[in-house]
């Protein structure tokens, strides 16, 4: 699902909400109007209602007000005397912001962007993973990694200006356990934090979905593929963990990272292989891709294995 397609069908489930709670509040109002006693005392206060509407003189209000207070005031009376908790007559909305009408103001209420947000989490594949995020970051350990330093920078600054970055792409490149998937799984989870449509799979799972998605029907086929094609961030991590299968591996890699750039969408990519594995395993024409120098940025990691410290 894209965004849009996301806003509408939580949208649409806050409003059933809403819905739900104002039909049973009213089920309880017609239960109580059964009650004779209560019918009348609720005839008169719709009545009074009326009458305040239409009274445009402040003055006059004032005392219909007062009335309306204690004529609601006995009514709950009286609905307490039959058996009613008053509380049950108002609809009770999950969101008090904005009455789950899921807009406030003409922008999503922040129970709309909530469960936009759950959804981009649910549909990012990173929910199994450890969910570490900048807040995580201990500086001073990064500080001791002038390659992992730099690319901390770099990571900050790419999601601060996403999608506006220098570079669209990125390739983190270097040995096991030098923070690489580390700072993605930061960049990813910031991003979700923001509301935006990130996708995070490794190359294995990627790899495995394409092949999958030729034994099912068009549309399913469709469904599974579109986070690949439509995600506003793509991470594709630990590129070369993946088995190639004849014919069909380099090529699925290639519609993947071709198809992305040709809609200007970015994407995130990390390595343990160097540049010569990478262009001896994949060839010229995803080389020319991956490293192209205008809107691709290649960071190098080195250093120990900081897993080893922990
Ligand atoms: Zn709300």
């Amino acid at each position: 699902m894209n965004k849009n397609q996301i806003m509408r069908q939580e949208l649409e489930k806050i409003k059933t909400n809403r819905l739900n709670a104002e039909l049973k509040a009213k089920r309880v109002l017609l239960i109580a109007r059964g009650e004779p006693e209560y019918n009348e005392i609720d005839t008169k206060i719709r009545q009074l209602k009326l009458k305040i509407t239409k009274e445009d003189n402040p003055q006059k209000t004032a005392p219909l007000l007062k009335e309306l207070q204690q004529l609601n005031n006995e009514a709950n009376k009286v609905l307490v005397k039959i058996g009613i908790d008053p509380k049950l007559l108002i609809p009770r909305y999950n969101c008090k912001k904005c009455n789950d009408l899921g807009i406030l103001n003409g922008k999503p209420c922040v129970c709309l962007q909530n469960a936009i947000q759950n959804v981009l989490i649910t549909q990012s594949g990173i929910t199994n993973h450890l969910k570490y995020s900048f807040d995580d970051c201990d500086e001073a350990i990064i500080k001791e990694n002038k390659s992992l330093e730099k690319a901390y920078k770099i990571a900050k600054k790419y999601i601060d200006e996403f999608p506006k970055f220098q570079y669209q792409n990125l390739i983190f490149i270097g040995d096991v356990g030098v923070g690489k998937t580390f700072l993605l799984e930061c960049m990813a989870n910031e991003l979700l934090k923001r509301s935006h449509y990130v996708v995070f799979s490794t190359a294995f799972d990627i790899n495995k979905t394409m092949i999958n998605a030729f034994n099912v029907s068009y549309n399913e086929r469709e469904t599974m593929l579109a986070p690949f094609f439509e995600s506003e961030l793509l991470i594709i991590d630990d590129l070369g963990s993946e088995p190639i299968i004849r014919n069909t591996t380099l090529s699925n890699l290639f519609t993947i990272i071709n198809e992305r750039q040709r809609l200007n969408l970015p994407t995130i990519i990390s390595t343990n292989l160097n540049i010569e594995d990478i262009q001896e395993r994949y060839g010229d024409r995803i080389m020319s891709r991956l490293f192209n120098k205008r809107i691709c940025l290649a960071i190098p990691f080195t250093g120990k294995d900081l897993r080893m410290n922990k």
